[in-house]
């Protein structure tokens, strides 16, 4: 590295411009992962992590200039991409979510992979940056990471347009874009990370019935297995979304008849089907929250736009969890029976 030393001096210089102030004594609580069962208890054990996040994004967002809700929105994507891919996309740090591989950080011509040497990681390209300012890029410090990524991203300019370009660039993906895009809005629209309550989907108290069906057969549209949850109502019960969420479909579909697609900010993609009409406010981009009306329970569906009356009214209710280039459909129905009793329970506490 000899032929390098003055570029390295001058590197040095300016390195130290582009590094922001973390005070060393800030801790960022650790987060674990967890399975879907012990989440909620293990959630009232450990401290929330949110708060620490919110302040590492808004340090970040004073430096880059790059709104707190983008730098938000690419952190949960990143999380929920780790959460359905734990094997290849250990946690690196102790909040943030993003994960990126040794290459990538270091430089593909790195031939050391594990360096955190700001400047040779520069020179072979790397992605890996000091962002805490303690003169290393580490892998595994929260600050570092999420830096690292945001100014990668960052490369185009702060606009919400070169921000997208730079998403493209990152991920060469535009599903990613479209998700990190959505999650931005409901972040911005908010203002709070603070985004994960969630209401049964029709008003507790009223007359329903729903069985666990996931994953049975069905008839119509030749041999299919059931993905989702049907409750059984009248005709016109309101239909609510679950979740804080952003609307990414609305409109006829051939089986769904008129249905209406949430996703939320765990990239899970909330689907209503049977409709009979839906709530005029709700439109595709719109940003809802947890118990807003979005339409009302109907029969619509199995053949062409307004066919309705081919079996009793329901509301379909089915999840898909982003897999990154695939949706994975999961049951609903132990949500929908947690979700159900927590209403219940607030209810009846008159909350
Ligand atoms: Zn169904």
């Amino acid at each position: 590295m000899k032929l390098t030393i003055s570029i390295v001096a001058a590197i040095t210089a300016a390195s130290l411009l582009i590094v922001f102030p973390v005070s060393p004594a800030i801790a960022y609580p650790a987060v674990k992962r967890q399975t879907e069962a012990t989440k909620e208890q293990a959630a009232a054990a450990e401290p929330d992590p949110l708060p620490a996040r919110r302040g590492l994004y808004e340090k970040l967002s004073l430096f880059t200039e790059i709104p707190w809700y983008w730098i938000a929105a690419v952190d949960q994507y990143e999380r929920s991409m780790s959460k359905v891919k734990p094997k290849t996309r250990p946690m690196l740090g102790s909040t943030v979510g993003v994960f990126i591989d040794q290459e990538r950080w270091a430089g593909l011509l790195n031939p050391n992979l594990e360096d955190s040497s700001p400047l040779s990681i520069r020179f072979f390209n790397g992605i890996g940056r000091d962002g805490d300012g303690n003169g290393h890029a580490e892998r595994t410090s929260d600050v570092d990471l999420l830096y690292s990524l945001v100014s990668r991203i960052a490369a185009y300019g702060s606009t919400d347009d070169d921000f997208a370009i730079g998403l493209w660039e990152y991920y060469q993906n535009n599903r990613s874009v479209q998700r990190i895009q959505q999650f931005a809005r409901i972040y911005a629209a908010f203002g709070k990370l603070d985004l994960f309550e969630h209401a049964f989907p029709v008003p507790v108290g009223t007359h329903y019935a729903y069985n666990s069906t996931w994953g049975t057969g069905r008839s119509w549209g030749g041999r299919r297995t059931h993905e989702g949850t049907d409750i059984f109502a009248n005709h016109g019960l309101p239909v609510r979304s679950t979740c804080y969420g952003i609307v990414e479909v609305k409109g006829w579909n051939p089986y769904g008849g008129w249905r209406i697609g949430i996703r939320d900010l765990n990239n899970f993609y909330h689907y209503y089907a049977h409709l009979s009409g839906y709530d005029k406010s709700v439109n595709i981009g719109d940003v809802v929250k947890p118990g807003q009306v979005v339409g009302w329970v109907g029969s619509s569906g199995y053949g062409k736009p307004g066919t309705q009356g081919k079996f009793p009214p329901h509301l379909h209710y089915g999840v898909y969890s982003d897999r990154g280039l695939i949706e994975w459909s999961f049951d609903p129905y132990p949500m929908l029976r947690r979700w159900e009793q927590a209403e219940r329970k607030r209810i009846r506490s008159g909350k």
